[in-house]
């Protein structure tokens, strides 16, 4: 039976624009139904819930910052009230600072890095395990992580903080597969290279995409819908063999 057919309810983090958003539009024409996360721009993701609901599935907007454990409890909690059991999660939020040396990085921007990249991975795939596994009563699922090319390329003179941050999805990637292999659970990451979003702008250049072609073999940017696509495939039943991945989504960068 397909996605199509059966009620699959997906949770996303950091749904709200970019990436995730674009996640939540393929997601929803695979079959999903969609709980949205963001933080601070509610209009937003409240729109990226009416794309979905356009699309005939069910959506909800939920206001979360997933380095707090506090609300991330309360994130599940609420997706599973608005849609019933959760059988994905794409743990997608993720933040990248301004370009500077190490030497320049005060530990708030240190901290902040950590807490809203790795703690919130953990916390976020932590609550989905305790949804989904069948070791806890769960019916399995799949978990999509976000990593990113700068985990090997190591962001030297940019933001070695976020880089190394990324190193650390991959190798959770890869160890939590493992513990919960036998439990109907599926855990895999994407690896985007550079991507045309609005996350740029946080690291002081907006045009950044762009302006980086002539490093990436492709010659250009990916798209959201490009990322999205192998994002979705890794939750989709297609995928069923495939746990443990890192996919680089990059051009071959
Ligand atoms: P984006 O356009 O900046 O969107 C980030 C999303 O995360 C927004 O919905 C934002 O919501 C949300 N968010 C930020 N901090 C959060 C927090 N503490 N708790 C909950 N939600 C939070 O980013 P993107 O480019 O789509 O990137 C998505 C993921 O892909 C990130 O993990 C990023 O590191 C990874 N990635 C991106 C690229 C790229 O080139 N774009 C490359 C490699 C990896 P609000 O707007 O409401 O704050």
């Amino acid at each position: 039976m397909g996605p199509d057919k059966v009620q699959r309810n997906l949770l996303i983090t950091g749904g709200s624009r970019g990436i995730g958003a674009a996640t939540a539009r393929l997601a929803a024409a695979s079959g999903w139904d969609v709980a949205i996360n963001y933080t601070r721009d509610a209009e937003a993701a409240q729109a990226v819930a009416r794309d979905v609901q356009a699309l005939g599935r069910r959506a909800v907007a939920l206001q979360a910052d997933v380095a707090s454990e506090a609300d991330v409890c309360r994130l599940f909690a609420q997706a599973q009230a608005a849609l019933g059991p959760l059988h994905g999660l794409v743990a997608n939020a993720g933040i990248v600072a301004m370009k500077a040396r190490l030497d320049e990085m005060p530990v708030e921007r240190l901290q902040r890095m950590l807490d809203v990249n790795v703690l919130g991975s953990w916390l976020c795939a932590r609550e989905a395990v305790k949804c989904m596994s069948t070791r806890h009563g769960g019916r399995g699922g799949s978990i999509v992580l976000l990593g990113s090319v700068a985990s090997v390329l190591g962001s030297g003179g940019m933001y070695v903080d976020y880089a190394s941050s990324k190193g650390a999805i991959d190798t959770f990637t890869i160890g939590l597969a493992r513990e919960v292999a036998t439990e109907g659970l599926r855990v895999n990451a994407v690896r985007p290279g550079i991507i045309d979003t609005e996350i740029h702008a946080d690291s002081g250049d907006a045009q950044r995409a762009f302006k980086s072609a002539d490093v990436i073999p492709m010659q250009r940017p990916g798209t959201a819908d490009e990322v999205a696509n192998a994002i979705v495939w890794l939750l989709s039943p297609a995928a069923s063999y495939v746990t443990g991945a890192v996919l680089a989504v990059s051009g071959g960068r």
